[in-house]
């Protein structure tokens, strides 16, 4: 507290990521990151970027990435976002599409920065519950709003809302802006970018944090119709000429480039947490279906603080949120095969 502070500081609770810890040999499961490295190729082109040019200003409309993800997705460089993370590209998508008189849907278990947006900005929202079953049913939304947002898979739980159900809802929804973050669609999801060349709109966002090993890069972006996207360009303009650096923007381009990387790593994730869920089955957990690089799951008997608390003792971070409805349920990423093998084993220690 500060008499110096505006009185919108006063009111912000900001968001709090996932712990970073510098512990030695931590089995990292917290933040959703990829337990691969990036592209060998990734790496190399950041390594090029890195030279003499680092006096100059990147390009303040990234061009070459627009262009290479609107040929990724066949949509043109005009229906493209990019920005410093999705995070941002959600941000500037709260102030530019989702700040209207009716309050924008979003559900009442998901990204906890949502929520936080709308107060940075004033914009008014309403937490619709999930199913019984942490499941959105699209039916609670078809009623007048000021948009709609949630991403698929959903966050924290890593249910999936099938492709025809998101038509569904957009071919009901046209007077407002619908926003599918699609951090993880790419762990198991069917994307619903095709479907922004029919619902003017519809805007998708997507990280290159997760599937394809970035977090640490900084890239997101968002793709829809041309209006939707000029309205972003509005905002990032009036905010950050350059939120991309010329490594990002080099970085990025060769990260849709490498599709064999991008395949093994992503394919490897889903065997590993296809075993995962086995084990914690045969645990005692109670899992829930996920279409994401993690898993939300309770254990009938045990705590969810204590089993957070007695990993941590062995160096194993998962995530646990003291939220209504969701306290008793731990949120693991999946790591590699053996941090699995040694997140099972812990738990196994732990429950015997
Ligand atoms: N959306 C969801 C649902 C997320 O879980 C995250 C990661 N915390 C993000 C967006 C933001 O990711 P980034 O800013 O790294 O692109």
């Amino acid at each position: 507290m500060s008499r110096f502070w505006s009185s919108i500081v006063h009111e912000l609770t900001p968001y709090v990521p996932g712990e970073q810890p510098k512990l030695p040999n931590l089995i990292k499961l917290n933040t959703n990151e990829n337990p691969y490295g990036p592209s060998p190729r990734v790496v190399a082109a950041l390594q090029a970027e890195a030279g003499d040019t680092l006096r100059l200003y990147p390009d303040p409309n990234a061009d070459r990435l627009k262009a290479a993800i609107s040929a990724y997705y066949r949509l043109t460089p005009k229906q493209v976002f990019v920005g410093n993370g999705s995070d941002e590209v959600l941000a500037h998508t709260f102030l530019a599409l989702l700040n209207h008189s009716r309050p924008v849907l979003l559900p009442d278990i998901t990204y906890s920065f949502f929520p936080v947006y709308c107060r940075l900005y004033g914009v008014q929202y309403e937490r619709v519950p999930l199913t019984a079953g942490f499941e959105i049913d699209p039916e609670d939304y078809k009623r007048p709003n000021g948009g709609i947002i949630f991403p698929n898979p959903n966050a924290p739980t890593g249910r999936l809302l099938p492709l025809a159900a998101i038509d569904d809802l957009l071919r009901q929804n046209n007077e407002t802006v619908v926003v599918v973050d699609e951090a993880y669609v790419d762990f198991g999801g069917e994307s619903a970018v095709p479907l922004v060349d029919t619902y003017p709109n519809l805007l998708v966002v997507q990280t290159l944090s997760k599937s394809r090993s970035l977090a640490g890069l900084r890239v997101g972006f968002a793709v829809g119709h041309p209006e939707l996207i000029e309205a972003l360009e509005r905002v990032k303009n009036s905010f950050n000429s350059y939120p991309l650096d010329r490594l990002a923007i080099a970085g990025a381009v060769m990260a849709f480039e490498d599709h064999a990387h991008f395949e093994w790593t992503r394919n490897a994730i889903i065997r590993t947490r296809g075993r995962l869920v086995e084990e914690l089955e045969a645990l005692g957990f109670d899992v829930l279906p996920s279409a994401a690089n993690f898993i939300f799951a309770r254990h009938p008997k045990k705590d969810a603080a204590e089993l957070f608390r007695r990993l941590r003792e062995q160096s194993i971070i998962v995530r646990h949120f003291k939220l209504p409805r969701i306290d008793q349920h731990l949120r693991i990423t999946i790591g590699t095969e053996e941090e699995c093998t040694s997140l099972v084993k812990a738990l196994r220690g732990i429950l015997s």
